[in-house]
């Protein structure tokens, strides 16, 4: 328990160290740390990590001042670390794992992990945990068995064999997910299925299962756990790849969606986040795990669009890396500030052919040319549609005519 002590010392460390260089913009749930503030950086505030435990401890006491100028405000700032520092604070690690979700949240000394990369994020997830400190795992969730979720899961439970393992009632072939089924079973972890309404601890925060409403066949995405982070007065919401239909499953089942921090669906896919349930959500901050440049167009312009005109403030891993929440039960601050680009992920499309071309060839031609090519073919031949009009040109007469002019026969019509 000590170093886990420790552990939860230094986040508090790290955090309310943005707290304190920013504490006069330090405000309630409803606000965050300004756009100027975006050089104050999960990863830089990592550095701090490798201090001395005496830094720490010190680091620990100005926290703690930090924490009662910012959470209340009647508090005095001489006010020490009378409370346990190690109690109080929800951390939510939204990492950077390209194109796909990992979400480490740690509550008093205890942690769970949302999901766990591709195959190939396993290193960098180690590092971070490694890095946070991570020596147990309460939980781990793999939402649903595709590969940008649960593609490392068999990584952490090999170092971090959670207490519960939550995977819906779905299988699949892949390697990536029998991995899982293999790393679970090497390290005796049970699998536990969701079941909606269940509710569970971890340290003074505690979360309860909303999804999956019912069985989605083969729909792999739809199959996705969704559940509530409760803190405090702090809500995040996870409904990992959830589209429209799980979405809409959710919103009938009469269950409180409303959530401060809502992680956006399938990455910022427009087959997710539909208008009425990020109604239902109503987020005041809106997370996007996405990668740069990824093969999906995400997040869509219209995801964007939806979560603007819902007023949710903006994150994003693929422009911000690894973006961190921290909730003292009553404010969230953020290791960043929003993201205003709106870029979306939406590629430019292919530039189409420009060029026309003929769909009727003249009844009375004998040969159809391709005057650029050289090519003449039989005026029923497929070449023959595909020839630009600027290239086209109809012929009476002999094929003998045509070749003693230049052309050549098209091999597939054989005129
Ligand atoms: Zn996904
Ligand atoms: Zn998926």
């Amino acid at each position: 328990m000590k170093e886990k002590k420790s552990f939860s010392f230094t986040a508090v460390v790290r955090f309310l160290g943005v707290l304190l260089l920013t504490a006069s913009m330090a405000v309630s749930c409803g606000g965050n740390l300004s756009q100027g503030d975006t050089q104050t950086s999960a990863a830089q505030n990592q550095v701090t990590e490798t201090q001395e435990a005496e830094t720490k401890a010190t680091g620990t006491q100005a926290a703690a001042g930090a924490e009662s100028s910012a959470g209340d405000e009647s508090a005095g700032a001489t006010k020490g670390p009378s409370s346990t520092p190690k109690d109080g604070t929800l951390e939510v690690h939204f990492l950077d794992v390209g194109q796909a979700d990992c979400t480490l949240l740690v509550c008093d000394g205890e942690a769970m992990v949302i999901d766990a990369g591709n195959n190939a994020d396993a290193n960098t997830i180690k590092d971070y945990f490694n890095e946070q400190g991570i020596k147990e795992l309460k939980y781990a969730i793999g939402t649903h068995p595709h590969e940008d979720h649960i593609g490392s899961m068999d990584a952490v439970i090999g170092i971090w064999p959670p207490e519960t393992l939550f995977l819906p009632q779905v299988e699949t072939e892949t390697r990536s997910f029998q991995d899982v089924l293999h790393a679970a079973e090497k390290k005796n972890v049970p699998i536990t299925r969701p079941v909606i309404g269940q509710q569970y601890d971890l340290g003074g925060a505690s979360f309860q299962i909303l999804g999956p409403i019912t069985d989605y066949g083969d729909e792999l995405n739809n199959w996705s756990i969704a559940l509530k982070v409760t803190y405090g007065d702090c809500t995040f919401l996870f409904t990992g790849d959830a589209e429209t239909e799980a979405e809409e499953d959710l919103c009938e089942s009469g269950q409180d969606l409303s959530a401060d921090v809502y992680q956006v669906g399938h990455h910022g896919s427009s087959t997710a986040t539909g208008t009425e349930f990020l109604k239902r959500v109503n987020p005041k901050y809106a997370v996007i795990s996405c990668g740069q440049g990824n093969d999906y167009g995400h997040p869509t312009a219209q995801t964007l669009e939806r979560l603007d005109a819902q007023g949710a403030e903006i994150f994003r891993t693929d422009e911000q890396g690894t973006v961190v929440a921290l909730c003292d039960g009553k404010d969230i601050v953020w290791s960043t500030g929003p993201s205003a680009s709106r870029r979306t992920g939406e590629k430019e499309p292919e530039p189409a052919a420009t060029f026309e071309t003929v769909t009727e060839v003249s009844a009375d031609a004998d040969y159809v040319l391709n005057t650029r090519s050289k090519k003449f073919h039989l005026p029923s031949c497929d070449s023959a549609k595909t020839i630009a009009v600027d290239n086209y040109s109809e012929f009476q007469g002999s094929r003998e005519e045509l070749i003693a002019e230049g052309y050549e026969p098209c091999g597939r019509c054989k005129p």
